[in-house]
């Protein structure tokens, strides 16, 4: 992308940064700069497709270089356009929150099915460690007439989730707090919970040299990483229990089996769903 004289087309410059990400190793790398492009382009992704030819102008250049740069670096995508679409919530995201993963949508879809029939209900759900604030916003889409409530550690996390709240127009009440402390809770929200869902942290940091830079070099550590998620997942399981909650929990593989054992110690119809991949990935205690 250096010669000053070259004639830049949408093309050209798909085929050249598809290169250019794969001799690096930049995961999804003809996506990636389709996405950059459109991007710069302010199109949709696919509209690319409709303007092959279409030369590319030096201001156009100007937006696409600094892009290209940071996708080299293996910034996400989604922290590069700014945005990740989370079911029907469209999430706005920074490095102060995790990107929604597909494998949350799962989860949350779980949890529609098995409340379908309680849609008119006043239920109150409480999702523990929110981050960008995407499952109660994408839960309150679906059911409004649903209390629905996060929070998180991170205050940079609760004000970016309030801010994804006006961007859909829902309502949904986002405040600061701590997994550990749960018992404390009653003081900040006189609510007892119909529902609990959550996505802990629940990586620990040995297991961090397997994972791909894009997610260890960008997203953050708090959202990722725990010394010992087991006591974040006993904090829940056992909150969960005196509110005789529904509960949905994500975790990994490595934790999977750990986590449905101590859940069924308080509710013993608990079972496991596993993801598309067929990884267990869900422990969940449906309504009774
Ligand atoms: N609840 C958010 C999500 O699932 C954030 C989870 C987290 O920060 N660990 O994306």
């Amino acid at each position: 992308m250096s010669g000053s004289d070259q004639v830049w087309t949408v093309l050209s410059m798909l085929e050249w940064a598809t290169d250019y990400f794969k001799k690096r190793n930049v995961p999804d790398p003809r996506l990636s700069i389709e996405w950059i492009v459109a991007e710069a382009l302010g199109c949709k992704r696919l509209d690319l497709y409709l303007q092959f030819e279409r030369p590319l102008s030096s201001k156009e250049l100007n937006k696409i270089r600094p892009l290209v740069k940071r996708r080299a670096a293996y910034e996400p995508l989604q922290y590069i356009t700014g945005t990740a679409q989370f079911m029907d919530a469209t999430i706005s995201v920074n490095p102060d929150v995790l990107i929604p993963r597909i494998e949350t949508e799962q989860l949350v879809d779980l949890l529609l099915e098995h409340f379908n029939d309680k849609k008119k209900e006043n239920l109150n759900l409480l999702d523990i460690g929110t981050g960008s604030g995407c499952i109660p916003i994408a839960i309150k889409q679906k059911n409004p007439q649903w209390y629905c409530a996060g929070f998180d550690l991170s205050e940079n996390a609760v004000q970016q989730a309030q801010k994804n709240a006006e961007l859909n127009e829902v309502d949904v009440d986002f405040f600061q707090g701590n997994i550990l402390e749960l018992d404390t809770l009653h003081d900040t929200r006189q609510k007892s919970w119909d529902i609990i869902i959550s996505n802990p942290p629940y990586i620990t940091e040995n297991e961090k040299s397997e994972m791909h830079k894009q997610v260890t070099e960008h997203e953050p550590s708090l959202a990722l990483f725990h010394e010992k998620p087991m006591t974040l997942y006993s904090s829940i399981i056992s909150f969960a229990a005196s509110q005789n909650a529904a509960l949905y929990l994500e975790c990994n593989d490595k934790t999977a089996e750990n986590v449905l054992q101590r859940t069924r110690g308080q509710f013993p119809h608990s079972r496991l769903f596993k993801d598309l991949d067929g990884n267990p990935r869900f422990v969940v205690s449906p309504p009774q």
